[in-house]
């Protein structure tokens, strides 16, 4: 057995060797796999083997995409079969929601390449005419979706990979990973030690084993799945001797995926009664064996399939295969560099390998070998979680995750399960306010305050929602008196040295400010794609406090440390730093009315420190509401002090809490894109219009410079631009398709209503040439062309005399 390598792949199911095929395919081959049986020995042998495109994240859509694609590809660089059955496939909907959620889809598919199509009941009974439409409004046609023979795709992947150069050890089994001083790892097999560079987890069933070789907790949990294959199926064998082949139906109604198995059908359920297996640990001696049948958990789930697929209540059952496999808290994979820990990789948490492991396969190895993937992937990144994730979080989660893998995922929809879990000191008293509460990166987040009569929930939906009134009142208290609300949802960094200048100048591609000044900045990646907006406040020549997205902390954490320099300290003080954004007309008057400090001589854009009531803060003079408006931030153990005052000196102003819906609101009166919606890594900051704050004047090679320069010169094809569309119950929410002249030529970021212009505004990407003022396009919302027009002008204080004044 070779000894060392530079990456050594753990795990040898359909991830790992996607991984190692990849990793070839990119140029590496001193790869290693490692797999302790026989290849396929985890969830992988027992799959159904089933594969779509369809997924909520566009992004993970488009790898889907990828990894289906990429079955050919395989086939015939090896010679070897996958047992490839490209039948196509169609999701049933059979109520309003559904239907929408399938609308929504088809329009994103539109610009995505893939060529879906919504069909009618009439077109059902031809494509699946097994199935009973009582009651079906229609369904997505997906041509690519199919399925293959899992084993022989494994071994598909491999032999690629041998074929690159890789070298693949069975019966290899890992008892210990072990990291040297400089970053490589010994890797402690029954074989032998393995010297490598780099470790992937591609553990699958034990990946939280492998994981905790090197102290490090995977967010995952198996649960128990279970489908049936039936015996012979006469209206099955008419179809198979006219020469043809039934599809997939997936039916979200009845929690199940069916296909053609043999001259049968194989049906699988995601039950509502679903149970998580081996909570404490996957067994080492697991493997090769199934879970006992289980038929009481699905009975409810095969009466329904029944009154859908009336041939099955006459099949009898041939087989039924029961066994586990991971998910994480939001069923995406777990993929990427683990923050903190040198040369670790993640490949695990995949609950779909053959709709996602070539994608996540593609991806790893391109971030692994090119520094960073080329699309944006934070949907799957190992990063979106953070050190607050325990088991007894994942736990639950996994299980709601489950339960609704076939529900209708809404745009405007909070999650129930393992809530809430954390919490500022604000939790009771906004409570007590009305607070309607969601959730991000674990925290709790007001969404709008309801008040008398008003429901304390938002239903979901895709149109606007029960939260409308709330959240107009919101803005309206924002825009004509003053509003209230807290900072806790920034991600927060205090960045400190005698080098912290220096080095803010080359991570970050803007202006870093004088002491008391506070700039907006981009952070690029070398390719010159958005991975940040920041604020970077100079509270001092040696002491700084970044902010941006709360969700992103892991993510920016892990960045900052991958770029460390000495004479620079970086902490995350997200929670250890809190406080309010107070906004509106007469947000001056109520923090002067609190503090001796003078306030009236403050800048936009200034910082300084000062005493609010009885509360040390830092207050700086900005507000991502566009108003004029200030941050006070402050330790969370006087916050509650802090908003006491406040509260009180804003009572004669008719001060009003204002959420996160309000917010969302506000910005799209001044076009203000967010973070994962018009900037993330798979824009560039010109593509944006962050451009304006980078500063090309500095003398600093900053990350990104040479392709933000490139940029400026030649210019980019698309650019960010802003509508106002004619809607009426629906709005824009994020990658509609933009028609133009009967085709599409971009795709919206998001949008939503502006309750203080009464509009309904979207922001998206048009090619160049057409990002011209007064451009009237069309917007497809839920299936609907919807007219819309270029906005170039703000439709709030387009000349910022107010937020400046
Ligand atoms: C009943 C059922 C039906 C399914 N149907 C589908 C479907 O239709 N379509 C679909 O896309 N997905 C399906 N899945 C899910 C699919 O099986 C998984 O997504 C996929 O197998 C995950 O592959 P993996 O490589 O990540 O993990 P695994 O297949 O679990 O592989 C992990 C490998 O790592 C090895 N390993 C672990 N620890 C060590 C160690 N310490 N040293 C050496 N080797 C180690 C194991 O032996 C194992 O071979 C189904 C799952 C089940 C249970």
């Amino acid at each position: 057995m070779k000894t060392t390598c530079q990456v050594a792949v753990i795990g040898g199911g359909v991830v790992g060797c996607s991984v190692l095929y990849h990793l070839t395919k990119l140029g590496w081959s001193d790869v290693m796999l490692l797999e302790r049986s026989e290849l396929t020995s985890g969830s992988t042998w027992h799959a159904a083997g089933g594969f779509h495109t369809l997924n909520g994240d566009t992004n993970m859509a488009a790898l889907q995409g990828y990894t289906i694609r990429l079955y050919k590809e395989l086939e015939e660089i090896t010679g070897m079969s996958c047992g490839l059955h490209h039948v196509g496939g169609i999701t049933l909907a059979d109520n309003q929601d559904r239907f929408d959620m399938l609308l929504a889809e088809r329009a994103k598919h539109r610009f995505m390449g893939l060529e879906t199509e919504i069909v009618g009941p009439d077109e059902i009974k031809k494509i699946a005419p097994i199935t009973n439409t009582d009651g079906i409004i229609g369904a997505l046609y997906d041509p690519l979706d199919g399925h293959l023979d899992p084993s022989g795709t494994t071994h598909a992947y491999a032999k690629a990979a041998r074929m690159g150069g890789a070298t693949i050890e069975t019966h290899c089994m890992v008892r210990e990973t072990n990291q040297r001083p400089d970053g490589t790892w010994d890797v402690v097999t029954d074989k032998g030690t393995i010297h490598a560079e780099h470790i992937v987890n591609a553990g699958g069933l034990w990946a939280r084993e492998v994981g905790a070789m090197a102290g490090i907790y995977f967010p995952l949990h198996p649960m128990e799945h279970q489908y049936l294959v039936t015996d012979t199926i006469p209206e099955i064998e008419a179809i198979i001797d006219a020469g043809g082949e039934h599809p997939h139906v997936m039916d979200p109604a009845g929690e199940s995926y069916l296909r053609q198995e043999g001259r049968g059908l194989c049906i699988g359920f995601y039950e509502q009664p679903c149970k998580p297996w081996a909570v404490d640990g996957t067994p080492w001696e697991f493997g090769h064996e199934l879970l006992p049948d289980d038929f009481d958990k699905i009975t409810d789930s095969i009466e329904f399939a029944y009154r859908r697929f009336p041939v099955l209540a006459e099949a009898g059952v041939k087989s039924v295969i029961h066994g586990p496999f991971t998910f994480a808290p939001d069923g995406n994979p777990l993929v990427g560099p683990v923050p903190g820990v040198r040369n670790y990789w993640s490949a695990c948490g995949v609950m779909a390998g053959f709709s996602q492991g070539g994608g996540v396969g593609l991806t790893l190895a391109q971030w692994m070998i090119e520094g960073e993937p080329e699309r944006d992937v934070f949907a799957m990144d190992v990063a979106r979680f953070g050190d607050w994730i325990t088991p007894g979080y994942t736990r639950p989660k996994v299980i709601e995750n489950y339960q609704k893998r076939f529900s209708v995922s809404y745009p405007n929809e909070e999650l129930p399960a393992a809530r809430p879990n954390r919490t500022t000191p604000m939790y009771d008293i906004f409570s007590d306010l009305g607070a309607v509460w969601g959730q991000q990166y674990g925290l709790e987040v007001a969404n709008y305050f309801a008040q008398d009569g008003e429901p304390g929930y938002e239903t979901p939906s895709f149109r606007r929602s029960d939260a409308f009134e709330a959240t107009g009142r919101e803005v309206r208290a924002v825009r004509e008196r003053v509003g209230i609300n807290e900072v806790h949802n920034f991600g927060k960094y205090l960045v400190t040295g005698p080098r912290a200048r220096d080095w803010l100048d080359r991570i970050m591609a803007g202006r870093i400010p004088a002491p008391g000044r506070l700039s907006l900045t981009p952070m690029l990646s070398p390719k010159g794609k958005l991975i940040g907006d920041f604020t970077v406040s100079c509270l001092g020549e040696e002491e700084f406090q970044l902010t941006a997205s709360y969700g992103a902390q892991s993510f920016h954490m892990r960045w900052f440390q991958q770029h460390q320099q000495d004479g620079v300290t970086v902490e995350n003080i997200s929670d250890k730093r809190n406080g309010f954004q107070v906004a509106g007309p007469k947000a001056h008057e109520v923090l002067a009315a609190c503090t001796r400090a003078n306030v009236s001589d403050m800048r936009f854009m200034d910082v300084r420190r000062m005493v609010v009531g009885m509360t040390d803060c830092i207050v700086q003079r900005v507000s991502y509401t566009g108003d004029l408006g200030f941050e006070i931030y402050c330790d969370p153990m006087a916050q509650r002090q802090l908003w006491w005052t406040l509260w009180q000196a804003g009572q004669p102003h008719g001060i009003t809490p204002f959420g996160m819906r309000a917010m969302m609101s506000l910005r799209l009166d001044k076009f203000f894109g967010s973070w994962m919606r018009e900037f993330s890594p798979d824009y560039t900051a010109a593509e944006t219009g962050l451009d304006r704050f980078i500063s090309f004047s500095k003398n600093v090679d900053f990350i990104g410079r040479a392709v933000a320069e490139a940029e400026r010169a030649e210019g980019t094809a698309r650019k960010f631009v802003a509508f106002e569309v004619e809607a009426e119950d629906a709005d824009v929410n994020a990658y509609e398709p933009i028609w133009h002249d009967g085709a599409v030529v971009g795709f919206c970021t998001s949008g939503g209503y502006s309750h203080f212009a009464q509009k309904s505004v979207a922001m998206g990407f048009l090619p160049k040439g057409l990002a011209a003022d007064g451009l009237a396009v069309e917007i497809e919302i839920l299936g609907q062309m919807r007219k819309a027009r270029v906005l170039t002008s703000p439709l709030f204080d387009p000349d910022g005399a107010r937020m400046r004044g």
